[in-house]
């Protein structure tokens, strides 16, 4: 089975497993686990803040940050597409007791203008804007990279409000490499990323929130809040701190999942953009078949992908396979559809 349904779904390698056995340990919550601290630090290091905290999701992290940069009742900015509003639960509305305001961002990123027409002054009847939230890559809109200058022209349009921002960076490290700059570019304008060991870094386990001392204190006590302080962590962080020391070759995931889009795109039937990183959006409306379908007769074939949009399916590169598998998928996706 070739699995491309997720970049989450990577196994990890001997040295992670090494790590994990190796890892000294001692009790977080008490602040006293040595490799949490290292990763900690090595984590805030690499996207260049103060301090970073270790969480077990990346959901758990973009949520901490938004209740630690918001206050109760007020609204945020995010693009209609974005994980914040999608994919985590109406957390926002749970946890944070936050509204959004979503906005048809421009490839998934709430340009300044849009920051201008949709902040809020607070007032007596109004409840004013919080926080605005950018999401780098861009996950539901095909892992879109947002270049240095409007990740900062966005940043600088709440700044001047005197809102501050959230980068859910998921897959921050695939935009950098995708745009051939250091991943500090991308989070130099920001006030708080968050980013995942998880993902296409390849630990089993993990993400980071990073950001300035005083929100990562802050954001300590919600982690606790929300359950989420550990004990003996290092055997999870060992890996992470693995992944981020030898952060895997994600210019190879990104020249496969080209490979993969193109090889796709040339089955009739199938129409698949080339993508800017590892996130591969096929469109299989014109197979006339349903995307269950479609996605059922690829697993009878040995290709794995998951169900995106109405007429869409998604496929991710990552670091556990390799060109020969996408050579393979790419035959058994025509295989699958051929039998239509
Ligand atoms: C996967 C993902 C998350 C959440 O990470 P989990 O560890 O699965 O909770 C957040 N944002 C984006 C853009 C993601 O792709």
């Amino acid at each position: 089975m070739i699995d491309l349904r997720s970049d989450t779904v990577t196994k990890p390698d001997d040295e992670m497993r090494t790590a994990a056995a190796e890892a000294a340990v001692g009790d977080d919550v008490y602040d006293e686990d040595p490799t949490v601290n290292d990763l900690e630090e090595r984590a805030a290091d690499r996207v260049g803040t103060d301090a970073a905290l270790f969480v077990p999701t990346g959901t758990m992290g973009n949520q901490i940050a938004i209740r630690g940069h918001t206050e109760r009742g007020q609204e945020l900015i995010a693009d209609r597409e974005s994980h914040v509003v999608k994919w985590e639960l109406g957390g926002i509305a749970q946890h944070a007791q936050v509204q959004v305001r979503m906005v048809d961002g421009e490839r998934g990123r709430p340009t300044p203008a849009q920051v201008d027409a949709s902040y809020v002054a607070e007032d007596l009847h109004r409840p004013g804007t919080g926080l605005v939230c950018l999401e780098n890559t861009h996950n539901a809109r095909g892992g879109l990279a947002i270049p240095p200058e409007q990740v900062a022209a966005t940043a600088e349009a709440a700044h001047d409000r005197g809102v501050p921002v959230h980068l859910d960076g998921a897959r921050v490290f695939n935009a950098a490499t995708a745009l051939d700059v250091p991943v500090t570019e991308l989070t130099e304008p920001v006030d708080s990323v968050m980013f995942c060991l998880s993902k296409g870094l390849g630990a089993p386990v993990g993400s980071m929130l990073a950001g300035d001392a005083d929100f990562i204190e802050r954001a300590r006590r919600t982690r606790k809040l929300f359950g989420g302080g550990m004990r003996q962590a290092g055997v999870i962080a060992g890996p992470g701190l693995a992944a981020l020391e030898n952060v895997p070759d994600l210019a190879t995931d990104h020249e496969h999942a080209s490979l993969l889009a193109a090889g796709l795109d040339d089955i009739v039937g199938l129409s698949a953009p080339d993508p800017e990183s590892n996130i591969v959006v096929v469109d299989v409306a014109d197979t006339g078949l349903d995307v269950d379908t479609v996605l059922e007769r690829l697993e009878d074939e040995g290709v794995r992908a998951t169900p995106f949009g109405p007429t869409t399916i998604r496929l991710c590169a990552h670091r556990d396979v390799d060109r020969g598998d996408i050579e393979t998928a790419i035959e058994r996706a025509s295989a699958a559809i051929a039998s239509a």
